[in-house]
């Protein structure tokens, strides 16, 4: 039987909330230097820096 090429990877969860519906949403592995972004629940455009604390778990304790 062969076996099948299985890997694990890790992907970055970007957290967003939007400014006018005040709704979340969030993006996998989104490129840090992008900053303007729409909100997928009404459309507004919304500019974003990432927080500084914002991290791994390990940063948060
Ligand atoms: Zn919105």
């Amino acid at each position: 039987m062969k076996k099948k090429n299985i890997k694990r990877t890790i992907e970055l969860l970007h957290h967003f909330r939007c400014g006018t519906c005040d709704k979340w949403w969030s993006v996998g592995d989104a490129p840090r230097s992008k900053r303007s972004w729409f909100c997928p629940w009404c459309g507004a455009k919304n500019q974003y820096t990432i927080s500084k604390n914002a991290g791994t778990r390990e940063n948060n304790s």
